[in-house]
């Protein structure tokens, strides 16, 4: 069966998942356990974020370095294989209908009608908030350095940020281009100290510290940065053939604002323990959900307890 075939996605399921990713298929893989219908919706690719990540290293039970795309294969395929429906589709908003849900998808005449709802639907990534930032999209701006890396061979590129994704997607850039300045807004780094520093060794890369993009010069395509030194306050250019940023991410609630009795700032779910939303036999898990730690790991784990919350939900309400 085809994942585009939307005339194939049955009228009503136990468990409607919304997004592909590591949390969405293991919620189906524990719904399937507890024995209910199940449909993940995905808009765009299975496995959500992981397929942008070159290298996992730290999935336990694969202790060889896995590409992110290999790993989220096994995730959709060890749900689909316990028979989850996948299928490609955008959903566009979700009713409540009494105890029911009803999902309506992009190019269905009817709405599905869902017993729960785990929202997966992930986080989108920030920009700094340079002046021009926009019109360099595409156009020597990147948020991902393992679909655009190639493109930078033998060139100068900046990366911005000092999390687990500028280290991560940084040191795939070392395997391309010929010299990186990382640009981060303070000396001290949030990402795991293995990485950053196997990262940091590379002669390929050199730190720019205490230091923000300002703002961003070129026609059409970008060519340099205006820098910011933060404690001194002194303005520097920098020649630059592309630019990475990876300053942390927004969840993506927008359209499902209803499906959550509270959302932060930045768009994350607040759930409670079973990742419950505060609207009955809805959830929420992954990256879209407010927490401490987002891992591939974390996601999983989400996933897990959401599909539990849901069997719960409807053995007592249904
Ligand atoms: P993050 O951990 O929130 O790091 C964002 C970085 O960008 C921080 O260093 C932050 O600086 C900086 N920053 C934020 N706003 C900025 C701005 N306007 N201008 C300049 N710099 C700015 O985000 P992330 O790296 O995307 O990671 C998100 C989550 O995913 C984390 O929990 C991370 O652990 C996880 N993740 C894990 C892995 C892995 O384990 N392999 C890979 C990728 C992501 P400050 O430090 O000063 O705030």
């Amino acid at each position: 069966m085809s994942y585009y075939d939307l005339t194939s996605i049955e009228a009503e399921y136990d468990m409607v998942i919304i997004g592909g990713g590591p949390a969405g298929c293991t919620a189906a893989i524990y719904g399937k356990r507890d024995d209910l219908s199940v449909l993940i919706l995905e808009k765009q690719f299975m496995g959500g974020a992981l397929i942008t990540t070159y290298e996992v290293e730290n999935y336990p039970g694969i202790p060889e370095t896995i590409s992110g795309v290999d790993l989220a294969k096994r995730f959709y395929q060890h749900a689909e294989n316990l028979g989850a429906h996948i299928r490609n589709g955008t959903c566009t908003n979700i009713e409540m209908d009494g105890n029911i849900k009803l999902v309506h998808v992009d190019g269905m005449d009817k709405p599905i009608r869902a017993k729960t709802i785990i929202l997966c639907t992930g986080a989108s990534p920030r920009l700094p908030g340079a002046t021009n930032e926009d019109k360099f999209f595409g156009k020597g701006l990147s948020v991902c350095a393992t679909c655009d890396g190639t493109f930078y061979k033998g060139k100068t590129v900046a990366v911005i940020g000092g999390g687990d994704a500028a280290v991560e997607e940084g040191e795939y850039l070392t395997r391309h281009v010929d010299k990186i300045f990382l640009i981060h807004r303070r000396v001290g780094f949030r990402a795991a100290k293995v990485a950053l520093d196997r990262f940091l060794g590379s002669p390929k890369v050199e730190t720019i510290l205490d230091t923000v993009v300002k703002s961003m010069e070129g026609d059409p395509y970008l060519e340099t940065l205006i820098l910011e030194n933060t404690k001194t306050g002194e303005t520097t250019e920098l020649k630059v053939d592309g630019l990475f940023v990876f300053v942390g991410s927004t969840a993506n609630s927008q359209g499902f604002e209803n499906m959550a009795t509270e959302i932060d700032a930045n768009g994350y779910f607040i759930t409670d323990n079973l990742m419950n939303t505060g609207v009955e036999g809805v959830f929420a898990a992954g990256d879209c959900r407010k927490k401490e730690v987002y891992q591939i790991t974390t996601a999983t784990n989400d996933g897990t307890l959401a599909a539990k919350g849901a069997t719960k939900f409807i053995i007592e309400n249904f």
